[in-house]
C-alpha cells in the first residue's frame, strides 16, 4: 500500500473496503503475502484481543490507518483465540498469483475474495476443535405455531432435527451444548447465551421453509425429501437455515452432511438444564469437564467414542429394547476381558475418521486425512475379525459395518506412504511404485545427475569419443562437449542426425540432442511435475474416499459404538459395577449404590466410599424418601448417586452398585436449595421457586425427582411450609419417585401422614461432643442437626463454638423444662428463627454478640460466609 496523499483510497484499500463492506459483522483477515492483515477498527479490536502490536500503514481520509497482522502459518492459533472471544472472521485470500496482477499493469491489485467465514459453529480444523466434543451449529425456527430445532456438526456430518416448542428450547440447548445458534427475530439471546452458545441473528428469509426444502433437495441431489421422512414446515425452515448458513460461511463448498435424522420426541430421558447442571453430567459446576460424571467414567480410547459417550450421557434412552441390547454388549465384554483388552488396544490406533472425512469433503483435508481413513478402515476390519460370530447384536451389527472396505483400503495403502505429511502442497505422500509417471519424474528430480551420467556413456559410445562429456552452464543449460578435433565427424552424417551443434569455442565444440534437451526440460520441470502428479493422485484418492463417504461414516459410528461398549465394560470390571435391571416397572431399588465421582475423589485421598441402599417402591407404589441429617453427612451425595445410577443405566452402562433395579425413568429432575446456588447471581430464591414450579408442573408418574434442601432460601417457617407443600404435591399429584433432603426436622412428621413417604437419615455418631460422619443412609429420622459441631469443623473459633453450644443448651433445656413458651424458644433457636424477632429467654443476657448470634444459620453458611462472620463476631466481642 502506498501512502495516500489525496482522499482517494489506494486501489488496494478500495478493494479492502469493498470486501469488508460485503462481509459485515466479521473481522476481515486480508491476505497479503505471508500475512493476514487487519485494518481500521478490526485492527484495533484484533490487536487487543490477540495481544499483538498495533501499527499504522498509509492514510485514509487524511488519517493514519491502524493495522495489525498475523503470519499465515500461525493463523489457526489466532483464529481460535478470536472465535473463543466471540468474534467471527472472514478470510480473504489472494485469488491469483501476484505475477498475473502485475501483467495487467503496475497499478493492478491482486484479486482477493473471502473464501470462508469462520464462526464458532462452523469449525473443521483439528486445532480449532475439541477432539472429544461435538461442535454443533443449531437453528431454531418458528412457522406459525409450529417450532423446530435443527443441529449439525459439520466436523462429523451429523445432522438432526426435532420438533421443539420455545419452552423446550432451553433444555434441548443444555443437552446439545451447541457453539452457535441461528435464529431470526426472536428474542433468544439470554436463553442461547445461558447455554454457552453464540446467537447469530439471521434475516427471516434464511428461514423460508419452501426455500429450505429446495436447499435440502439440492444438497442431497434429490427431487423430494420424502425418502428421508416427512418434515414439518418449521423443521424444513430450521434445516434450510443451517444449509444456507453453511453455504454462506463455507462459500459454496458444502460440507458432507448425512441425511437429516428426525429425533423422536420422548426417545430420551427428559433432563432439563438445571438438572444437568446440578448433577454435573457433562460439565462440573466449576465449568470444566473435570469433576463431571462424564470425566469420571470416560474410558473410551477414540475421540468419536468419547463424543458418543457424551451424547449418551446427555440423552439416556427410554427405549427398553435398545437399553437391554446395549447392556448385552457391555455384559459380553465384561465376561471376556481378553477380548475387551484386545479391542481397546486396536481401537486406540483408530483415528478420527469422521473429522478427516469432513475436512476432505470441504477440500481442507490433506494426505494425513487420507491416511486416517486408511488406518481407521484397516483397524476396523481387524476389529471386526476379532469379534466372535455370536457377539451381542450391537457388536455384531457394528462388525458388519466394518467389513467390505478392502478395495479402498488397498487403494490407499498402495498409494500412500506410511506417514504422510499434513499438507498435499509439498508432495511426498504418494508411495513409490504407485504411479510409473510419478516414479520416473521423481527419479529425474532426485537422480537427474545420474540419468545424465548414463546418457553421457551412451553418447560417448555412439560418437566413438571416449572423452565426450555432458556439462551444464547457465547460458546453454545441459550440453554435450567434445574437443574440437572431433568437430568434423560429429557434424557429418550419420552423427549429425543425433548431435545438434550449439557452440564452438577455441578448444571445444558443444552439442545438444533432442533427448538431452527434453531431459533437461523434464529435469527442470520434474519438481513441479512431481508435485502436480501427486496433487492429481490426491484428488483421485480424495474422490475415491468421498464416493465411499456413507460407508466410511457407518464404519466410524460402528467403531465409536464398540469403543463405548468396551469403555463401559472396562469401567464395570475395574470398578466393580453391575448390570442394572431396567424394565417397565416403577421400581427404583439400589443395593450398595455409590457415587462414581465422589468415590473417585475419595480414592485419590485413600479414603473409601460407604455404599448405600435406596428403595423407592413398595410393591408398585412409588415412594418418596425424606432424608434428614446434618450438613456434611452425605445427603447430597446420596441423592445424586441415585440420579446418576438412573442416567448410567439408561445410557447403556453398568452402574456403581451391588444390585440395581430401575423402572424406566421418563424424566429426571434435580434441584438444589438456593443457598448452594449463589454463583448465578439472580434472585436465587426466585430461581429456586421457578425451577421447583417447573418440576411440579411437569413431572409425570415415571419421573425421578431429587430435591436437595428446597426452601432454604427463605425464612425458616416460609421454607418449611414450602418444602412441606412441595412434598405433598409430589406425593399426591405427581405420584413420582422422589428423594427429598432437608434439614427441617419437622418434616419427618409427614411420613406418618402420607403413605409411601419414608424417613431416612444420613447417620452420624456423637463421640465426646464431636460428630463423626458415618455416611450411612438408614431408615429413620435424624434426632438433631449438629449444626454447632459442623460449624466447629468449618473452622469457627473455639470461643464462638463454645458460645453457640451454650446458647443451644439453654434453648434446648428451656424447651425441655417447661415448654412454657415453646413458640418463643423455637423462634430463638438459631437454626429456626422465624421472621419477627422474639425476646430471648430471661436466662440469657442480650448483648450485641447475642443479637448477632441469633441471625446465624450455620447450615446455610458457606465457608467464605463463615469466615466473614468470624470477623463480624470478633468486632463485636
Ligand atoms: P450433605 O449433603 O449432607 O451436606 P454431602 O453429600 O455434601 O453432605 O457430603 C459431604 C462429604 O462427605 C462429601 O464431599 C464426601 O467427601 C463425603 N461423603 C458423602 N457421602 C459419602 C459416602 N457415602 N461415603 C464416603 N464419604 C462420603
Amino acid at each position: 500500500m502506498t501512502r495516500d496523499i489525496t482522499d482517494q483510497p489506494t486501489p488496494m484499500m478500495a478493494q479492502y473496503l469493498a470486501i469488508r463492506d460485503a462481509n459485515p459483522g466479521a473481522l476481515l483477515f486480508y491476505r497479503m503475502g505471508d500475512f493476514y492483515e487487519m485494518f481500521f477498527d478490526d485492527a484495533v479490536a484484533a490487536a487487543s484481543a490477540l495481544d499483538i502490536a498495533l501499527t499504522k500503514r498509509g492514510t485514509h481520509g487524511g488519517e493514519p490507518i491502524p493495522m495489525c497482522g498475523v503470519p499465515v502459518h500461525a493463523a489457526e492459533g489466532y483464529l481460535l483465540t478470536l472465535i473463543r472471544k466471540g468474534f467471527r472472521v472472514a478470510i480473504a485470500e489472494q485469488m491469483e498469483d501476484p505475477a498475473e496482477a502485475r501483467k495487467r499493469g503496475s497499478k493492478s491489485v491482486v484479486a482477493r475474495d473471502v473464501v470462508r467465514l469462520v464462526t464458532p459453529g462452523t469449525l473443521t480444523e483439528e486445532s480449532l476443535l475439541e477432539a472429544r466434543r461435538h461442535n454443533y451449529l443449531a437453528a431454531w425456527a418458528q412457522v406459525r405455531d409450529d417450532c423446530a430445532l435443527a443441529w449439525a456438526d459439520i466436523s462429523t456430518g451429523a445432522f438432526q432435527v426435532m420438533d421443539c416448542a420455545q419452552a423446550r428450547l432451553a433444555p434441548e440447548l443444555a443437552r446439545l451444548a451447541p457453539r452457535e445458534v441461528l435464529a431470526a427475530g426472536h428474542d433468544l439471546r439470554g436463553l442461547v447465551e445461558d447455554a454457552g452458545a453464540a446467537l447469530t441473528d439471521l434475516h427471516p428469509s434464511a428461514f423460508d421453509s419452501a426455500a429450505g426444502a429446495r436447499r435440502l433437495c439440492a444438497l442431497y441431489g434429490v427431487d423430494t425429501l420424502d425418502g428421508f421422512g416427512s418434515f414439518s414446515r418449521a423443521e424444513l425452515a430450521a434445516m434450510g437455515a443451517i444449509v444456507d448458513y453453511l453455504d454462506l460461511t463455507q462459500r459454496g463448498r458444502l460440507p458432507l452432511l448425512r441425511p437429516p435424522v428426525r429425533e423422536r420426541a420422548g426417545g430420551a430421558m427428559g433432563i432439563d438444564a438445571a438438572t444437568r447442571r446440578n448433577l454435573e453430567l457433562t460439565q462440573a459446576l466449576s465449568g470444566g469437564r473435570e469433576g463431571s460424571l462424564l470425566a469420571a467414567i470416560d474410558r473410551t480410547v477414540t475421540a468419536p467414542g468419547a463424543r458418543l459417550l457424551e451424547r449418551r450421557i446427555g440423552a439416556p434412552s427410554r427405549d427398553l429394547a435398545l437399553i437391554g441390547a446395549r447392556h448385552d454388549a457391555v455384559a459380553m465384554l465384561v465376561d471376556d476381558p481378553r477380548l475387551t483388552a484386545d479391542l481397546r488396544a486396536a481401537l486406540s490406533r483408530v483415528p478420527d475418521m469422521d473429522r478427516a472425512l469432513s475436512r476432505l469433503a470441504l477440500d481442507r483435508g490433506g494426505p494425513r486425512d487420507l491416511a486416517a481413513i486408511r488406518a481407521g478402515l484397516a483397524q476396523g476390519a481387524a476389529i471386526a475379525a476379532r469379534l466372535p460370530g455370536d457377539a451381542a447384536p450391537v457388536l455384531a451389527n457394528a462388525a458388519r459395518d466394518l467389513i467390505g472396505h478392502d478395495a479402498l483400503i488397498g487403494l490407499l495403502d498402495d498409494a500412500l506412504v506410511a506417514e504422510p505429511p499434513l499438507l498435499a502442497r509439498d508432495g511426498g505422500f504418494v508411495a513409490a511404485g504407485h504411479d510409473d509417471d510419478l516414479d520416473q519424474t521423481r527419479r529425474l528430480r532426485d537422480e537427474g545427475r545420474g540419468v545424465i551420467a548414463g546418457m553421457q556413456a551412451d553418447y560417448a559410445a555412439l560418437a566413438g569419443v571416449g572423452s565426450l562429456k555432458i556439462r551444464h552452464n547457465n547460458v546453454l543449460g545441459y550440453f554435450i562437449e567434445t574437443t574440437a578435433t572431433h568437430a568434423e565427424r560429429m557434424m557429418a552424417p550419420p552423427l549429425n542426425a543425433t548431435f545438434i551443434h550449439r557452440q564452438t569455442t577455441v578448444n571445444q565444440i558443444r552439442f545438444t540432442t533432442v533427448d538431452l534437451s527434453e531431459l533437461e526440460t523434464r529435469i527442470l520441470n520434474a519438481r513441479d511435475r512431481a508435485l502436480e502428479i501427486e496433487r492429481g493422485i490426491f484428488d483421485r484418492l480424495r474422490a475415491a474416499v468421498l464416493d465411499h463417504a456413507a460407508p466410511i461414516g457407518q464404519a466410524a459410528r460402528a467403531l465409536a459404538e464398540i469403543d463405548l461398549a468396551a469403555g463401559f465394560a472396562d469401567i464395570a470390571a475395574g470398578e466393580n459395577w453391575t448390570r442394572p435391571v431396567v424394565d417397565d416397572s416403577r421400581a427404583f431399588v439400589i443395593e450398595g449404590g455409590r457415587h462414581p465421582v465422589v468415590e473417585r475423589a475419595l480414592r485419590r485421598k485413600a479414603d473409601s466410599f460407604v455404599a448405600n441402599d435406596c428403595a423407592l417402591t413398595e410393591g408398585d407404589t412409588p415412594a418418596i424418601w425424606l432424608l434428614t441429617g446434618p450438613n456434611m453427612a452425605g445427603k447430597s451425595t446420596f441423592l445424586r448417586q441415585n440420579a446418576l445410577i438412573a442416567v448410567l443405566a439408561q445410557a447403556g452402562a453398568f452402574v456403581p452398585a451391588r444390585r440395581a433395579h430401575v423402572g424406566l425413568v421418563s424424566q429426571l429432575f434435580s434441584r438444589v436449595g438456593a443457598a448452594d446456588d449463589l454463583a448465578r447471581g439472580r434472585s436465587t430464591f426466585m430461581v429456586e421457586m421457578v425451577e421447583t414450579a417447573a418440576i411440579l408442573n411437569q413431572a409425570d408418574d415415571r419421573a425421578l425427582v431429587i430435591l436437595d434442601e428446597i426452601g432454604r432460601g427463605t425464612a425458616t417457617w416460609d421454607g418449611l411450609s414450602i418444602a412441606w407443600a412441595v412434598m405433598e404435591h409430589l406425593h399426591g399429584a405427581n405420584r413420582c419417585r422422589a428423594l427429598f433432603a432437608t434439614h427441617y426436622h419437622e418434616m419427618t412428621a409427614l411420613s406418618a401422614k402420607l403413605d409411601g413417604v419414608e424417613n431416612a437419615t444420613a447417620a452420624v455418631r456423637e463421640w465426646e461432643g464431636e460428630v463423626i460422619f458415618l455416611h450411612e443412609v438408614r431408615k429413620g429420622a435424624a434426632d438433631r442437626s449438629y449444626g454447632v459441631q459442623v460449624a466447629r469443623l468449618a473452622g469457627l473459633p473455639a470461643s464462638v463454638v463454645d458460645r453457640a453450644r451454650a446458647v443451644l443448651d439453654a434453648l434446648e433445656s428451656g424447651e425441655r423444662d417447661g415448654a412454657a413458651r415453646p413458640a418463643a424458644l423455637i423462634d430463638d433457636l438459631p437454626l429456626f428463627r422465624a421472621a419477627p424477632p422474639a425476646p430471648l429467654p430471661a436466662r440469657i443476657k442480650e448483648s450485641p454478640l447475642d443479637a448477632r448470634m441469633k441471625d446465624i444459620h450455620p447450615d446455610a453458611l458457606t465457608p467464605r460466609e463463615a469466615l466473614d462472620l468470624i470477623y463480624d463476631l470478633k468486632a463485636l466481642s
